[in-house]
C-alpha cells in the first residue's frame, strides 16, 4: 500500500467512524452471533496473492460488524464501561502512525516527559498529594502484578528475584473478599499463591475490609511464623462496588511496615469530583501503590492505566534490569520500562493530553455527576416494580437487583434481556446469591437511555416470566 492509497483509505474510515457512532443506538448491543458463526465466514488458509483494500472493507463491515458487541453503546450498562471518548480516539490514531516504542527517555522523550506530565495532571484531578508519581500501564492488572512483586520482594528484603521463593517461607498478601480477580492472579503468578492471599469478611454499608479481623489474622499469621507482605485495598469494588476504609486499613499496614496497594481501577475516575471524595477517599494520603484505570469512566481510549506510586524505589528495585543494550548515557531521565514488566510501551499519554483537553476536568466530572445520579433514580424505579428487590445500594453508579424467583430466573432475565438487544446488562453474585448488576457510565449516555432500560426490563420480565 503506497502512502497515497493510505490517506484515501484513512478517510474513508474515519467517515466511517463518525456514521458508525452516529447509528449506534439503533444496533443491538450485545452482538447476536452464535459460537463459530463468524470463523465459519473466514476462509481457513490465508491469501497467496494481494486483494484489494476495498474487498477486505466489504468483508470487515460483512462478516465482522455482525460479530461485534458495541462498547461504545449508550445502552451499555454491563461490566464496566470501556470509554473511547472521541479526541482519545484521534490522539490513539497519532500514536498508531507514529508508531514509536517507548521504553526509554532517548526512543521518544516527548513520550516520556508527557507521561510524567500527565501522571501530575491526574495526580491533582484526583486530588492525591504532592510527591506523588507513577507510571502509565497497559491495565489493573498489570499494575496490581507489579505492586505485589513489590510486596514480594520488600519483604524478602528484595532477595527473591535472586533466590527464587524455595526458601522465603509463607508470604502473606492481605485483602476483602470483595477484590477483582486480577488480585488473584497476581498472587499466583508472583509465587505467592492462593493459600496465601487471605481474603477476610466486610461490614458496614460499603462493604468495607473489617479491620478487627484483619488485625487479628496478621497477629495469627506472626505466631504461625508466616511472614506478612502487603495489603491489598479496594476503592469501588467490580462486583457491587465494595469500598474499604483507607485510613484505618493503613494503620494497620504501618503498625505491621506492610507495603500498600489500592485497587481504584474504576471508581478512582469518580475521585475527580470533589464531593465524592470525602465518602471513598479519606485516607488514601500514603498508600504505596494507587491504580485506576482512564480507560474506564474518564473517557481514555483502552489501554491506559495509571498506577500512582508514593516512592517508585521498591518497584524499581523489582523490576528494573539494564542489559548493555538498553543503556543509555546520563541519569537525567525516566526510563518508563523499568517500572514495569514488560519492555515494549506504547504512547498512552497523549490520549489523556487530548482528552482533559478537549473537555476540561469540568466537562469529565459533569458526566460521572450525571451517571451517578441517573443511577440512582434508576434504582428506585427498580425498587417500586412490583416482586423486584434491590440487593445492594448504588455505590457510586453500579447497584444490583433481583427479579423474582430463583437463581435461575435471574439468568434467564439477563439473557433474555441481551438477546432482546436494546440494554446490555450483566449478572454477579453477591451473599451467594445470583444478582442482576447495573452500571451507568458510557460517556454518551442520556437520563432517556438510562430510565429507557427501566421500561426494557420491565417489558422483557413480562415476556418471559
Ligand atoms: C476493571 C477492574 C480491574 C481490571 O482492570 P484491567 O485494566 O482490565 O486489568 C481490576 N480491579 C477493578 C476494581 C476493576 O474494576
Amino acid at each position: 500500500m503506497d502512502w497515497d492509497a493510505f490517506a484515501h483509505w484513512g478517510k474513508h474510515i474515519s467517515d466511517w467512524a463518525a456514521d458508525y457512532h452516529k447509528t449506534l443506538p439503533e444496533r443491538p448491543v450485545r452482538a447476536q452471533t452464535s459460537p463459530g458463526e463468524i470463523a465459519a465466514q473466514l476462509p481457513p488458509k490465508p491469501p497467496e496473492t494481494a486483494e484489494a483494500m476495498e474487498d477486505v472493507l466489504s468483508d470487515f463491515e460483512r462478516i465482522v460488524m455482525p460479530g461485534i458487541t458495541h462498547w461504545q453503546h449508550p445502552r451499555f450498562f454491563a461490566y464496566f464501561s470501556a470509554n473511547a471518548a472521541p479526541p482519545s480516539m484521534l490522539a490513539e490514531m497519532l500514536v498508531t502512525t507514529i508508531a514509536a516504542q517507548c521504553m526509554l527517555w532517548q526512543t521518544s522523550p516527548a513520550a516520556t516527559e508527557m507521561e510524567g506530565v500527565m501522571v501530575d495532571w491526574l495526580r491533582q484531578a484526583l486530588g492525591l498529594p504532592e510527591g506523588y508519581t507513577g507510571v502509565i500501564q497497559d491495565s489493573a492488572s498489570s499494575a496490581t502484578l507489579s505492586a505485589v512483586l513489590s510486596m514480594r520482594e520488600r519483604a524478602t528484603g528484595y532477595t527473591g528475584n535472586r533466590d527464587g521463593l524455595c526458601a522465603k517461607g509463607n508470604l502473606r498478601i492481605y485483602c476483602s473478599d470483595q477484590v477483582h480477580s486480577s488480585i488473584d492472579r497476581a498472587c499466583w503468578v508472583a509465587g505467592i499463591g492462593q493459600e496465601n492471599l487471605v481474603k477476610l469478611p466486610t461490614t458496614g454499608p460499603r462493604y468495607a475490609l473489617d479491620v478487627d479481623a484483619l488485625r487479628k489474622v496478621i497477629a495469627d499469621d506472626l505466631d504461625a511464623g508466616h511472614t506478612p507482605a502487603g495489603i491489598i485495598a479496594i476503592t469501588g469494588g467490580t462486583g457491587v462496588g465494595a469500598s474499604d476504609e483507607l485510613g484505618p486499613v493503613l494503620d494497620v499496614a504501618r503498625e505491621h511496615d506492610l507495603y500498600t496497594h489500592l485497587d481504584a481501577a474504576w471508581a478512582g475516575a469518580a475521585m475527580i469530583c470533589p464531593e465524592l471524595r470525602a465518602e471513598f477517599w479519606q485516607g488514601v494520603d500514603g498508600y504505596d501503590s494507587i491504580v485506576f484505570n482512564p480507560h474506564k469512566w474518564l473517557g481514555a481510549q483502552f489501554d491506559c492505566s495509571i498506577q500512582f506510586l508514593a516512592d517508585p524505589q521498591p518497584q524499581l528495585n523489582t523490576l528494573k534490569i539494564e542489559p548493555e543494550y538498553l543503556k543509555t548515557s546520563g541519569d537525567a531521565v525516566t526510563n518508563y520500562s523499568e517500572w514495569t514488566i514488560p519492555l515494549g510501551r506504547r504512547f498512552r499519554a497523549l490520549k489523556i493530553w487530548f482528552l482533559i483537553r478537549s473537555y476540561g476536568l469540568e466537562g469529565l466530572r459533569q458526566r460521572i455527576r450525571n451517571h451517578v445520579s441517573w443511577s440512582c433514580e434508576l434504582c428506585e424505579h427498580i425498587r417500586g416494580m412490583e416482586g423486584f428487590e434491590i440487593v445492594t445500594e448504588p455505590i457510586l453508579s453500579l447497584f444490583s437487583f433481583r427479579c423474582p424467583g430463583d437463581d435461575s430466573n435471574q439468568q434467564r432475565l439477563v439473557d433474555a434481556l441481551n438477546d432482546d438487544g436494546r440494554i446490555y446488562i450483566t449478572q454477579g453474585a453477591f451473599d451467594g446469591r445470583k444478582v442482576i448488576r447495573f452500571q451507568v457510565g458510557q460517556f454518551d449516555t442520556t437520563r432517556e437511555d438510562v430510565m429507557m432500560a427501566g421500561d426494557v426490563i420491565e417489558d422483557v420480565w413480562r415476556k418471559t416470566a
